[in-house]
């Protein structure tokens, strides 16, 4: 397969697609030789996931040195400033690196979710949290959330191969910035017996989330630890591992070949018991992909691994029914399913990134009916405040207005009531004017608050 990609000599700007009666035009080009410093790297060093390693940007002079003449002064100076306001790091691979179009890079949606500019930043929503999902409260060891009745999410990490502008994790995950400092903590195998033992000792747990941080910086020997111990235990049916990798170092698959075996070794442990082995990625836009994330399918698929796609809902980025359905259709096309499109959590630092709950549930109603049901995703709401995933249209009251959603979750939280506010400069221009005046916004936020209890009262069972 590598050498078939070696073998296309074409120039970054002529893009080879697939035959049209595949349907799906995926990139086959050596797209990554229009970053001048990599004009004459070639597809065999490219498709190495330690090249790929070694050569990530996580830094303004790496940047200039990448794009040498690209890079004007005035897009460096907004970088500058974006880095000073940005609770995340800065990583691309250079695979998501070269998928930005850098002759249009101010609205180019990769660039967008990886790469903050200073220009964009607009001031926090008043009620934006740290952890906004409650997931530190929900915790039953350093190291595992069990908020759900059978599930769990089990965060063995807080490194990433790339970091997303718009994580939801942003408390945590990378290191400190400018304005966020964090105790990050790499993959420990000696400390993760406790949270072993808890997924033993509660036997209502059959489904555990490995996520973190990103599965895709676990060793072999950890996957397999990891893996292997989960698997032994009875009550549990599923484990799935969640990484970002196949959207932005697909290389990894065709390259790491201990790695894959260590996978390929827990599904084949999973198979033997009738339990599930998946792995969740996430891509937000087609322009993830490309024949290099085909190759990487091959690769995975051979692995008898299920993989399924998570993506997040980010304005500027995906939120149009033609991006998301073109994903979906393209993600469908390699064997990569839909799962969810999570509205955008109300975390700090991202607010130009976020998108009302209007927004999501016209998409939501669209994308229902456009393709085969299994491979259409969910899009959900993580309720802030610990609900949990709630179906777009399952609000039990939503003021439009000032953007404030009720949501209740009978299962995961019976009782209580978690409230949703959509971004403040998204909204009609009455509703952006309340917010503007404190004693007004308080009161109709009172109202609205009682209105939803009163619902929620009247219609509990
Ligand atoms: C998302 C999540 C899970 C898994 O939920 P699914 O709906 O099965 O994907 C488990 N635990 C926590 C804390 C989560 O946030
Ligand atoms: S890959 Fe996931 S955990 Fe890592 S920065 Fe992106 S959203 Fe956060």
């Amino acid at each position: 397969m590598m050498k078939e990609a070696a073998q296309t000599q074409n120039t970054a700007t002529d893009i080879q697609t697939d035959s049209p009666a595949v349907g799906y035009a995926f990139d086959r080009s050596e797209f990554w030789r229009s970053i001048p410093a990599w004009r004459d790297i070639d597809a065999e060093t490219f498709g190495n996931f330690r090249w790929q390693q070694q050569n990530s940007i996580t830094s303004v002079p790496g940047i200039q040195e990448v794009l040498q003449g690209l890079a004007t002064p005035t897009l460096i100076a907004d970088i500058e400033d974006g880095l000073l306001k940005t609770p995340m790091n800065v990583r691309l691979t250079p695979y998501i690196f070269s998928r930005i179009n850098w002759g249009n890079v101010e609205d180019d949606p990769v660039r967008r979710q990886f790469l903050p500019l200073g220009s964009q930043f607009i001031p926090d929503h008043p009620h934006a949290m740290d952890d906004s999902l409650n997931e530190d409260g929900h915790k039953a060891t350093p190291y595992l959330t069990h908020r759900y009745p059978d599930k769990a999410l089990f965060l063995p990490l807080t490194l990433c191969p790339v970091y997303c502008s718009f994580c939801t994790r942003s408390r945590m995950v990378g290191g400190s910035t400018a304005v966020k400092s964090k105790s990050t903590y790499g993959a420990k195998t000696n400390e993760w017996d406790a949270t072993f033992e808890y997924i033993r000792n509660n036997s209502q747990l059959e489904d555990i989330v490995i996520s973190g941080g990103d599965a895709l910086l676990l060793r072999p020997s950890q996957i397999h630890q990891i893996g292997t111990t989960l698997l032994e235990i009875p009550t549990i049916r599923r484990i799935r591992f969640a990484t970002k990798g196949i959207a932005i170092m697909p290389m990894k698959f065709t390259s790491d070949t201990e790695w894959v075996e260590a996978l390929a070794e827990v599904c084949r442990m999973g198979r033997d018991r009738m339990k599930e082995v998946a792995m969740h990625t996430h891509f937000n836009t087609d322009r993830e992909i490309t024949a290099w994330t085909s190759r990487a399918m091959k690769a995975l698929s051979e692995t008898g691994v299920r993989v399924r796609n998570q993506s997040v809902l980010v304005s500027g980025v995906n939120d149009s029914f033609d991006c998301l359905h073109r994903t979906a259709k393209k993600l469908s096309s390699q064997l990569i399913q839909p799962y969810y499109i999570y509205l955008h959590d109300m975390v700090p630092g991202c607010e130009h990134l976020r998108t009302t709950v209007r927004t999501a549930e016209q998409l939501s109603r669209r994308l229902q009916g456009s393709i085969a049901g299994f491979n259409t995703p969910r899009v959900v709401c993580d309720a802030p405040g610990g609900g949990g995933k709630r179906e777009i249209s399952s609000y039990s009251l939503y003021d439009q207005e000032i953007g404030v959603s009720a949501w209740t979750s009978p299962t995961a939280k019976p009782g209580e009531i978690f409230y949703y506010y959509d971004p403040i400069h998204r909204l009609p221009n009455e509703g952006q004017a309340l917010w503007a005046n404190e004693p007004e916004i308080n009161r109709r936020l009172a109202k609205f608050k009682a209105e939803a209890m009163a619902k929620a009262e009247a219609t509990r069972i």
